[in-house]
């Protein structure tokens, strides 16, 4: 999750705001002012419900903010880095360096966030019946009765048991400690979140067709969303442990043709490109260090004016950290952006490149860990 807006650091974590919590700002700010506080206090004027109603909005930002806080912080006294926290559309991401040591502490911070939600609803809730005996105008008590409440719901679903919520890494937690197999608690999150997705979506698609409420059309978007996280963390678990233990050396795509930077593009095509066998080459410096990649798709595109342009000029450039040493390991791969022509690394030794790797190795490399788990001979029962 990308931080737009940075708001600070809070504990030395940098937390910030993506750009669609604006959205839901504005959304929560309408809902209050134009629906919750008028029914809870007719008669006002318009100005004190949107008074009353931006200071409620901020305070559910906060208390967005108090859930992913609470992740945060027992991940750090479990002896997890954080890395920074962003709120945005549907709750927040607190991003952590590495994954829990054990089960207890996997479950210990992924219990701590609904927890916090529910202990403010539970404090609004009291706050809003206090003031209320207290005489307190009733567009305050429904504003602070409203967040206690959504609080509540937020503390709710987060608990549904399916990764990628707060209640399927619980889930993920409880059978890796009955099992002491991760994998298999990993597993059993990422299916029942797909699951539970379905069912949300197929809900919202039946609310919206067979009850004419557009309300259906939010499950449905939740309910996509679920499924489509839940199979992406799938993925990436898989990917994770098929390349556990591989070096890159072991599925690099080994002595590739580069194009060396300062060579006429016209020549590269001519001599190179296109009789090779490659559709991605790495670019090379005068040091020949790699510098950048160039895909046939965009040499393709050269207009024949343009032979004569150096290759660099229409190479994409290799950020730093896209350089890989052999024996680095296959795991710092995953989760990598892929550069032009799906390259995820440059593969150097003595200063010069020994190989690449693109997605399609990395895919490789889970069909493969596949085969070999279905091949392994099965002990007789
Ligand atoms: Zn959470």
């Amino acid at each position: 999750m990308k931080q737009s807006l940075r708001l600070g650091r809070v504990a030395g974590i940098p937390v910030g705001i993506n750009w669609s919590v604006l959205v839901i700002l504005v959304l929560i700010t309408d809902i209050v002012a134009g629906n919750v506080l008028p029914r809870a206090d007719a008669g006002r004027s318009t100005t004190l419900y949107w008074a009353i109603a931006i200071p409620t909005a901020v305070l559910f930002l906060a208390s967005l903010l108090a859930h992913e806080g609470a992740h945060a912080a027992i991940a750090r006294r479990r002896g997890l880095g954080v890395r920074s926290i962003t709120l945005w559309m549907l709750g927040g991401v607190a991003q952590l360096d590495g994954e829990p040591p054990n089960a207890r502490a996997d479950f210990a911070i992924a219990a701590a966030g609904p927890l916090t939600s529910l202990v403010i609803g539970g404090v609004l809730l009291g706050g809003a019946q206090a003031a209320a005996s207290l005489g307190t105008p009733a567009a305050i008590v429904a504003a602070l009765a409203w967040t206690g409440a959504t609080n509540v719901f937020l503390a709710v679903f987060n608990l549904l048991p399916g990764a990628p919520l707060d209640g399927g890494r619980i889930l993920r937690a409880l059978v890796w400690m009955r099992s002491g197999d991760r994998a298999r608690g990993d597993r059993a999150a990422t299916g029942t979140g797909q699951i539970m997705g379905a069912a949300l979506a197929g809900g919202g698609i039946a609310e919206l067709i067979f009850l004419g409420q557009t309300g259906g059309l939010w499950l449905m978007l939740i309910g996509w969303f679920l499924v489509w996280a839940a199979g992406s963390e799938a993925k990436a678990r898989a990917v994770q442990e098929a390349a556990a233990g591989v070096r890159i050396r072991d599925l690099m795509v080994p002595e590739p043709e580069c194009a060396t930077a300062w060579r006429p593009v016209g020549e590269f095509i001519a001599t190179v490109a296109a009789r090779s066998r490659q559709s991605v080459f790495p670019v090379t410096g005068f040091d020949g260090l790699p510098c950048g990649v160039v895909t046939l798709a965009r040499l393709s595109r050269v207009p024949p004016a343009r032979a004569g342009d150096r290759v660099d000029s229409v190479a994409t450039a290799l950020p730093p950290d896209y350089a890989a040493a052999p024996d680095d390991p296959a795991s710092s791969l995953v989760g990598r952006i892929p550069l032009a022509g799906a390259l995820l690394a440059a593969v150097v030794a003595d200063r010069r490149v020994v190989g690449m790797v693109t997605t399609d190795d990395l895919g490789r490399l889970v069909q493969q860990s596949l085969l070999r788990a279905r091949s392994t001979p099965s002990p007789v029962e």
